[in-house]
């Protein structure tokens, strides 16, 4: 194992004490694109002891030009990114602990997600989760590195309870949608999510290893440009979140339908659903149209329409960004 890890255990930043401290420590990483997947990759094989991966989407083709733990195999056998995530993380670093958890990370789990955690990363497409996640740090106390890229540019911070700003001091709401741009209007390449994704892995390693030298400042670059800059975050006077109000985590701002970054697609969560069975779900679908499902995730196609429908009863509705379209389709297949 020294062997294994023998390079990075020369730099002094590490050396043996930094190693056995990433090896006794657990990481969760939320969300699994593009970020997620450089994140992941890079802290498995630094030997980082518990990496758990929190994903709610499947793969498609147009992930595979950014998403470098996925390939052609994991769309044709129909693999949540979570799931295949795990599977090739595995064979990547036995040694570690990988734990591929498929499901919408929201107010109701985040909690349970981040029990026993040191450290959650951000590998997200959206501010919602962002500001649960934000709410979940503050109240127990667990760091996070907040990390986006869109187009060539992207942005990373730390927020370290107790010492930092908070996500909420300098993004105070959830951008209006429509507003804020997505993978879908302005496109993204590669290196920015590449970028961003290595300088959250590099602060994560800082941070478990207990490094002085900790990033207090938000990092924004773009790679088409050759940009970098670094701004001074300060304090919100009236921050909910640094003043101990939990909104998101409250369950305050609560969705039950939201549109996916990058994919024309919808959303639809039931809370009232606890476990879908896909042989009784098939029985009933398949006489109205095409069916076919794994353990993982069952797929329905119907009058042009396509959804994909997980074990806890979410959907995702393909090809539309109309909430309520996707609302009702579910209603009338699946049941309100
Ligand atoms: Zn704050």
């Amino acid at each position: 194992m020294i062997d294994r890890y023998s390079r990075q255990i020369i730099f002094p930043g590490i050396g043996e004490e930094g190693q056995r401290r990433l090896g006794n420590s657990c990481v969760v990483i939320i969300g699994c694109g593009a970020l997620g997947t450089i994140i992941a990759t890079s802290l498995v094989r630094a030997g980082v002891g518990k990496v758990k991966i929190a994903d709610r989407d499947f793969i498609e083709y147009h992930n595979l030009q950014r998403q470098v733990l996925f390939d052609e195999d994991d769309i044709k056998n129909g693999l949540p990114k979570a799931i295949a995530a795990e599977q090739h993380l595995k064979r990547v670093n036995s040694s570690v602990e990988v734990e591929g958890i498929v499901t919408d990370v929201n107010f109701t789990n985040i909690e349970r997600l981040i029990t026993g955690a040191d450290l959650i990363l951000d590998g997200l497409d959206n501010f919602e989760t962002r500001m649960l996640i934000n709410d979940v740090s503050l109240k127990h106390k667990i760091p996070w590195i907040y990390g986006g890229a869109i187009s060539s540019y992207g942005m990373t911070m730390n927020i370290i309870p107790g010492e930092t700003p908070c996500f909420r001091c300098f993004q105070p709401a959830v951008p209006t949608s429509g507003f804020a741009p997505t993978c879908d209007t302005a496109g993204v390449i590669s290196p920015a999510p590449f970028i961003i994704g290595s300088l959250e892995t590099t602060e994560a390693m800082k941070i478990l290893v207990g490094a002085k030298e900790i990033n207090r400042q938000l990092i924004c670059i773009d790679v088409w440009s050759g940009r970098f800059d670094r701004f001074e975050i300060a304090p919100r006077p009236g921050c909910p979140t640094c003043l101990g109000r939990y909104e998101f985590l409250e369950g305050k701002f609560g969705v039950r339908t939201s549109s996916l970054c990058g994919q024309n697609a919808v959303q639809v969560l039931n809370p009232e659903i606890e476990r879908v069975s896909f042989k009784e779900l098939e029985a009933h679908l398949k006489v109205v149209g095409d069916v076919s499902y794994n353990e993982f995730m069952l797929h329905f196609k119907v009058d042009g329409r396509e959804m994909v429908i997980f074990p806890d009863g979410r959907a995702i509705v393909k090809n539309t960004a109309d909430e309520s379209l996707a609302r009702g389709l579910y209603s009338k297949y699946i049941g309100a």
